[in-house]
């Protein structure tokens, strides 16, 4: 929950707008300021507090635990010009949420903490567990020493500006290991503990067990990803409470599901009360991995029958694909999601001018493929490549990735060891309607010009249709040097269906610097003024100019105009005079 306070008139209106903002996140604490922050900080993991630094300052002093307990605080100035990380800028989430607010009420994010003002990931964000000399090789890598990463495990990790060689290292491995001097030990949760249990099972056996298995393999229980069992035992009490203790989720499967897997050691015993030849080990291995820690069964201080199993199973770390539309070009309409996933991607690959256009963007460190038109394959094919060595990877595309780019290369040759993540943008079609007006305010259809890859037969066929159907049509890839004719060609099949002064909108660099708009007609369009920056928009037979504007009323019961109603006559009598020929032919 993240508490919030003010004193002035000013403060309350801005803590009301981020209060509405957020209504399940956010508490509003009224009443004197200082009791109010200490209520809050007493039972919020983070405080929003608008009023000055120096006032917060002086009443959170005195409350103050150290820096794993204390919350997140940030301030906001009188004025919302300033959202400031003042205390517990990671471990309180304190410079993720001063960004965050300053989204919400348009201010600027104030952020101090070293890594996070020139643009690192900070060792202690990458969402993972760090342990060892964290702030002296944070301390390195801000100050550009040579930093080497030592990966056992391959895993997505946001880029560290590391070398081969260094002082200073960065571990990234599930195994026990007693960090050096200058090194900190990164924790993947690579980790599954399978875990089997008779009823009643108390949670110090099977907690002791599990911790005694990892121990004993020399892995550590900071990797552990989840405790797996099957769906019979998802109410036991000893394995829900140890997963609790353990602070990781509990996993189950089908006893079906487990009894397909194949392990070393199966028993009777299962079968017969759960219906799967193992438990433990099977559900340790249901989603692949290597078997570390074969099944071991607990042991009691009275000797009795142990009452749990487990296993240990270390899964591949999987690369993570992420497919990132950028917008059309203006930064402010780049989605902050888009913007996230650049900052967490250590391996960018895409067109060199899409590149130009987030550079800025992204962590020192990133690798970054570019390359230039026409090699849409090959970049589709390295992205994947890269992500299925285990690497973050965003694979980017200007509007939306998934419109005539680079998302369907991709997945088409993605197989399913690697996570993907759909990031969409803006399509250009979008960005030209908000220029235009309001076009597409009933049913439309983009349809792609460029025969380059599709028949031309095939893009007529659809432009056919959308003539026949009446639909709004935005054309991408319009004309470019080698291909003139098909602008003009699918104009001359939509007014066969549509009136010379229907509107027609050509937008060119929407939302670049150099944006420029024109509103003609289906008639005084001149094909020469369209390029390969271009979109076009026609209107359907409802489509108006108002005020200079391209609307399409989106209403189904269309006011019937003289210009429809003679369009429509004329569209029966073709259909009339087709269907006669029809019958005239088969007779
Ligand atoms: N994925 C892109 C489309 C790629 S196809 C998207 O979703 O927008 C390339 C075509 O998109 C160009 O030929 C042009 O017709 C159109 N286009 C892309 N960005 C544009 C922009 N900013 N302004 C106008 N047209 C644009």
């Amino acid at each position: 929950m993240i508490g919030l306070i003010s004193a002035t008139a000013a403060g309350a209106a801005a803590r009301d707008r981020l209060a509405a903002a957020w209504p399940d996140r956010t508490r509003v604490y009224e009443g004197p300021v200082a009791d109010a922050v200490r209520a809050a900080f007493a039972s919020c993991e983070q405080l929003v507090c608008f009023l000055a630094t120096g006032a917060v300052v002086r009443l959170v002093a005195p409350l103050l635990a150290g820096k794993a307990a204390d919350p997140g605080v940030v301030c906001v100035d009188e004025g919302g010009r300033f959202a400031v990380s003042l205390l517990g800028g990671h471990g309180g989430g304190a410079n993720d949420l001063a960004r965050e607010v300053a989204g919400v009420l348009g201010a600027e994010p104030v952020v101090t903490t070293a890594t996070d003002a020139v643009g690192l990931a900070g060792l202690d964000t990458l969402g993972l567990p760090v342990e060892g000399d964290v702030a002296a090789v944070s301390r390195a890598l801000l100050d550009g020493e040579a930093v080497a990463l030592r990966a056992e495990v391959a895993w997505p990790l946001p880029p560290l500006p590391v070398a081969d060689e260094g002082a200073y290292t960065v571990r990234l491995t599930d195994r026990l290991v007693e960090p050096g001097e200058g090194e900190a030990v990164l924790r993947p949760p690579t980790l599954v503990v399978g875990v089997g249990a008779s009823k009643g099972a108390p949670v110090e056996e099977v907690l002791a067990l599990v911790e005694g298995a990892l121990r004993e393999a020399g892995l550590s229980a900071a990797s552990l990803a989840e405790l797996a069992t099957v769906d019979a035992k998802a109410e036991e009490p000893g394995i829900v409470e140890a997963a609790r203790r353990l602070g990781v989720p509990l996993v189950t499967y089908g006893a079906e599901e487990l009894a397909r897997i194949d392990v070393p050691h199966p028993s009777d015993a299962p079968l017969a009360a759960v219906g799967t030849p193992s438990v433990a080990e099977a559900a340790a291995l249901v989603r692949g991995g290597e078997l570390l820690v074969p099944k071991r069964k607990s042991e009691r201080a009275d000797g009795g029958p142990a009452r749990a199993t487990c296993a240990v199973v270390r899964r591949p770390g999987r690369g993570r694909l992420a497919v990132v539309g950028l917008g059309p070009g203006a930064r402010d309409l780049l989605t902050p999601r888009a913007e996230a996933e650049l900052r967490r991607t250590s391996v960018l690959v895409g067109l060199d001018q899409y590149v130009d256009q987030i550079r800025d963007l992204l962590r020192p460190g990133t690798r970054i493929l570019e390359s230039g038109l026409g090699a849409e394959e090959e970049r589709a094919r390295t992205a994947v490549e890269e992500a299925r060595r285990g690497r973050a990877v965003a694979l980017i595309g200007s509007g939306d990735a998934g419109v005539y780019a680079m998302a369907s290369p991709a997945l088409a040759e993605a197989s399913d060891d690697i996570d993907v993540v759909g990031v969409p943008g803006v399509t250009a079609a979008l960005a030209a309607g908000a220029v235009l007006g309001a076009p597409l305010g009933h049913d439309h259809v983009s349809i792609s010009l460029s025969d380059l890859h599709t028949p031309w037969e095939v893009i007529e066929r659809r432009v056919r249709a959308a003539a026949e159907a009446d639909l709004v049509v935005t054309f991408y890839n319009p004309r470019s040097r080698g291909r003139d004719w098909q602008l003009p060609k699918a104009l001359a099949i939509l007014a066969g269906h549509r009136a010379p002064t229907t509107p027609v909108g050509v937008v060119r660099n929407a939302s670049r610097p150099d944006e420029s708009s024109r509103l003609t007609t289906l008639a005084a369009l001149d094909p020469a003024t369209v390029d390969m920056m271009t979109v076009v928009t026609v209107g359907n037979t409802a489509t108006r100019e108002v005020a200079g504007r391209m609307v399409t009323p989106r209403g189904y019961r269309w006011q019937e105009t003289p210009e429809r109603q003679e369009i429509q006559k004329a569209q029966e009598a073709r259909e009339t005079r087709e269907t006669r020929e029809t019958q005239e032919e088969a007779r």
